[in-house]
């Protein structure tokens, strides 16, 4: 489960989130939706501390870093392992196969056996739809598959949770489906996910939770029945309006 408490960032004068709180319980899907610029990238970023957040406390797992004060290196480190992030493009290494990429955090970062970590690669990758591409190179692949083989790797670190950030969003249309259809199974799985997007249906199906970011806080958050179809606030409405 992963608790995050009144989380703020500001890049100079520009206040982008302004006390960010919610609860994502073990096993849940939770969707983030807005404007842009409202400050959902940001607020992925500060849960993986590639961003550090200004102030606020979070908890992932056993893992608690409290950002109000400077966050030890160790266990920042810590912190950062709990969770796997998918970027809106995949930023594969482009000189690797398909299997290094995937196999590489978990031999180098992790330091774990290699008979252990290949066999996990070659089991991912095979849940990805992509058994029949190890031994090939990003470029060689579709965008589609390339961000297929950006979610094995962030699922090889073992994290608990996978934070998505728009990762379909620089995909052509028709590739889009694959790639949602891969997070839609890691749901039903029971991973746990945090996803920024804009594919509202996508949001309707897979979210157990939906929160309404906008101007850097959290203006409205339910199920997706109460936030998407049923939005109580002017704003909630005007961008659902605007994007369905
Ligand atoms: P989009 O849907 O367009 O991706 P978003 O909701 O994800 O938007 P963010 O990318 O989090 O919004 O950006 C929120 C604000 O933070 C913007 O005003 C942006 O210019 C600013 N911002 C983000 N990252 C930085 C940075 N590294 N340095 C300075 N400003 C930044």
């Amino acid at each position: 489960r992963i608790d995050a408490r009144d989380i703020r960032k500001s890049f100079g004068d520009n206040t982008v989130l302004k006390g960010i709180s919610f609860t994502v319980p073990r096993g849940t899907a939770t969707t983030i939706i807005g404007p842009s610029g409202s400050g959902k990238t940001t607020l992925l970023r500060s849960l993986n501390a590639l961003d550090i957040p200004d102030a606020g406390v979070v908890r992932i797992g056993d893992v608690e870093a409290d950002f109000s004060g400077k966050v030890p290196r160790d266990q920042l480190r810590d912190y950062r392992a709990q969770s796997g992030m998918v970027f809106q493009s995949h930023n594969l290494f482009p000189h690797k196969t398909v299997l290094e990429n995937v196999t590489e955090g978990p031999l180098i970062v992790q330091r774990r056996p290699a008979d252990q970590v290949r066999a996990e690669a070659v089991e991912l990758l095979g849940r990805v739809g992509l058994a029949d591409k190890h031994d090939q190179y990003p470029s060689q692949l579709s965008g589609g598959q390339q961000q297929r083989v950006g979610i094995a790797r962030a699922l090889a670190l073992q994290p608990k949770v996978v934070l998505f950030d728009e990762p379909t969003s620089a995909l052509d249309p028709e590739l889009v489906g694959e790639v949602l259809s891969v997070i839609r199974d890691l749901a039903v799985e029971g991973w746990t996910l945090i996803i920024v997007t804009h594919e509202i249906q996508f949001a309707r199906q897979v979210s157990d939770q939906v929160l309404f970011t906008d101007r850097g806080v959290i203006l409205e958050r339910g199920t997706p029945a109460e936030v998407i179809d049923d939005p109580k606030e002017e704003r909630t409405r005007q961008f659902l309006e605007r994007i369905l």
